[in-house]
């Protein structure tokens, strides 16, 4: 039998990872045929329910999970991990500033990191789902200076396959016929959904939407701020698609994309399309090998240019806000 995989989940009693968890117990975040076992870290308050999900995912009987651990303990969730899903965060509630938002994830990365650089496997892949995402991803990578910067990923393909959903709609074409979808920047209200590079049918999609306002006033809008409609709607956040999303994430990273495909991920920059070095911002990337690579020498028009630097513009002000707290 092959030695699983230990995969180890963050927040693992929350929402997301109720969504989550049973998904990569049956296979579907590596593949079919690889066996799992799962790590889960949650707070303290967090560790009971932890656990009845732990009793569930038993009475699954899931052929390819090998087991199932339960801590509080950063160091001993990160042991030997060769996937890390961070979905737990502190999320921002009333009348909390940015700056108080920022530190109290600083108390959550930062260690995090750490112990993913004292005691993962050399292999790992770290993908952070808890928001605000990309920057938590910069501080659990910046605490990690043996682990190679790459490892680190910051999730927007929830928003890139929301994108996919909009585009879909609008055209009429299966979203199995749309390819080529760039999320760029920032998993916020900031971020840029560009389809000026994306076939529909094999069509360039901005020529066959052909409505530059639709783009600006309904598609963009739409997609970026889906997860409010969401709360508005279903009364609680989206768990089950930002799951989804991070399976997609995940499984695409180790098994690549297609070819003449791409997907969207927050990666480091190494300077790419003047987006700053080693801020992890979203990108068109394609994965081989267990790799992502930012796909190179796209046109970038007037009217992405001006909406990618926005986003990188907050990427760069959440950095210098969690350097000036020392969290960097
Ligand atoms: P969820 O499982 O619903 O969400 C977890 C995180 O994912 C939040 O930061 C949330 O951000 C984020 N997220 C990213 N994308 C999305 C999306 N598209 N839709 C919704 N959320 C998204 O939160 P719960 O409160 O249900 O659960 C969190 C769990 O984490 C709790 O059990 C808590 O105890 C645990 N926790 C564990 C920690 C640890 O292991 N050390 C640390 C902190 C918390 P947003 O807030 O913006 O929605």
């Amino acid at each position: 039998t092959r030695t699983p995989v230990n995969v180890t989940v963050t927040g693992a009693a929350g929402q997301i990872g109720y969504a989550l968890l049973f998904r990569i117990a049956s296979g579907q975040l590596l593949g079919a045929d690889v066996p799992v076992k799962l790590n889960l870290l949650e707070i303290p308050q967090g560790l009971k329910a932890a656990e009845g999900t732990a009793m569930e995912l038993d009475d699954c009987a899931f052929p390819l999970l090998q087991g199932i651990d339960i801590t509080d303990d950063p160091n001993v969730a990160f042991d030997g991990a060769n996937v890390a899903l961070l979905v737990g965060a502190r999320p921002r509630t009333k009348g909390m500033e940015r700056g108080d938002l920022l530190e109290a994830n600083g108390g959550i990365f930062k260690p995090q990191g750490k112990a993913i650089n004292d005691h993962a496997a050399d292999d790992i892949k770290v993908l952070v789902v808890g928001n605000p995402a990309n920057t938590n991803a910069l501080i659990a990578q910046a605490a990690a200076p043996d682990v190679p910067a790459e490892r680190f990923t910051a999730m927007t393909r929830l928003d890139h396959n929301r994108a996919l959903s909009q585009l879909s709609k609008k055209t009429g074409v299966p979203v199995s016929e749309i390819t080529k979808l760039t999320i760029w920047g920032n998993h916020s209200a900031t971020q840029y959904p560009d389809v000026f590079h994306a076939e529909v049918a094999g069509k360039n999609a901005a020529e066959a939407v052909n409505d530059e306002q639709w783009l600006a006033e309904t598609f963009i809008p739409t997609v970026a701020k889906r997860g409010a409609a969401i709360i508005e709607a279903r009364g609680a956040s989206s768990a089950a698609s930002a799951a989804n999303a991070a399976i997609d994430h995940v499984f695409t990273w180790v098994n690549g994309t297609p070819a003449g495909d791409w997907t969207s991920a927050g990666v480091v920059s190494d300077g790419s399309y003047g987006v700053p070095e080693g801020l992890i911002s979203s990108f068109p990337v394609t994965a081989k090998d267990g790799k992502f690579e930012i796909v190179q020498g796209l046109e970038i028009n007037e009217f992405s240019r001006a909406r990618i630097d926005a986003s990188v513009k907050e990427l760069e002000e959440e950095r210098e806000a969690v350097r000036g707290l020392g969290l960097i």
